[in-house]
């Protein structure tokens, strides 16, 4: 049976120049399973190709995947209503919605970096799991006071270029948009309302008061369950339900391997400037300079994004 197939070439900052594009042609035609049937410019550095073919999507995307090429991006994905159509795409925080890890923000205004880092160490050794090197790093903030430090981070977070543009087209769209993070919940929801999403879930610090200043300071625990790759996973689908929006119109945007189970269970998946692990498991991958390149992979040409960004 034959598949409609798109393939979207995206360079990192340059246009694609006419011998890339023909040298990508001969290549797509010298796969015998496939027929390219059209393309379309989306902008000068980025091109949609249109394709019928006997393999599936994920066969192709292995076949493209040995097309080497350094400064693009090449997303293969089934040509249906979806591509266009997003109904609720959710962010990672850390690394793709901001340019920081919050972790390492806290860990300096609390000048435990070094403890912090050899818990990283050790996670990444599978020392520890997701849950337990959190527990550690949360026990290192026991003592702080919640209003400078909340005060302190809010301040410091960069937002990703592009996001801003992003979700405001989205929202346009009729999509909805959340940020679910293994981060902290007091940051989540101030990128939630800073860039006016729909719903943000992130891991929630204990409080107590402190009897000698009778200030709010953290207590080293958090509360409740804990927002893992799984939980993302889950609380993705609860949202598509809850917004009555086909799974199929879902995306998972992010950069680290506890937003791997999320991609999984999404229509679509960005593997946002991930490491190489995630972009070899997500379903599409974007490492250019700005989240505003997703447009590209939902079919959106430069005037489509202009119209409406107005
Ligand atoms: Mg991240």
């Amino acid at each position: 049976m034959e598949t409609k197939i798109i393939v979207t070439v995206i360079g990192h900052c340059n246009s694609l120049s006419e011998d890339f594009k023909e040298e990508f042609v001969s290549f797509l035609k010298s796969i015998p399973e496939v027929q390219v049937e059209s393309k379309i410019e989306l902008a000068t550095r980025a091109q949609d190709y249109f394709l019928d073919s006997t393999l599936d999507v994920a066969s192709l995307r292995q076949k493209v995947a040995l097309f080497n090429c350094q400064a693009v991006d090449i997303v293969v994905q089934e040509n249906t209503k979806f591509r266009k159509q997003k109904g609720l795409v959710v962010f990672d925080m850390d690394s793709t919605l901001i340019y920081q890890e919050v972790i390492e923000l806290i860990a300096a205004y609390a000048q435990v970096e070094d403890l912090v880092a050899e818990i990283t160490e050790r996670a990444m050794n599978n020392e520890l799991d997701f849950k337990q090197s959190l527990a550690e790093r949360v026990k290192l903030l026991k003592g702080i006071k919640t209003a400078t430090l909340y005060d302190d981070i809010k301040s410091k977070l960069r937002v990703t270029e592009g996001v801003p543009e992003l979700c405001r087209g989205l929202k346009k769209s009729g999509c909805k948009l959340a940020v679910l993070s293994g981060g902290f919940a007091p940051f989540a929801n101030h990128m939630r309302d800073t860039l006016e999403l729909d719903y943000s879930r992130a891991n929630v610090l204990a409080t107590e008061n402190d009897p000698q200043s009778g200030l709010e300071v953290l207590s080293g625990r958090t509360v409740g369950d804990i927002v893992d790759g799984e939980c993302k996973a889950e609380t993705l689908l609860a949202l598509a339900k809850q917004y009555d929006v086909p799974v199929e119109s879902t995306v998972m945007v992010g950069d680290g391997g506890n937003d791997l189970p999320a991609m999984a269970v999404a229509g679509l998946g960005i593997a946002w400037n991930a490491k190489p692990k995630v972009q070899k498991a997500a379903s599409s991958k974007l490492n250019t300079k700005s989240l505003r390149d997703a447009f590209y992979i939902f079919g959106y040409t430069d005037a489509e994004i202009a119209e409406l960004l107005v």
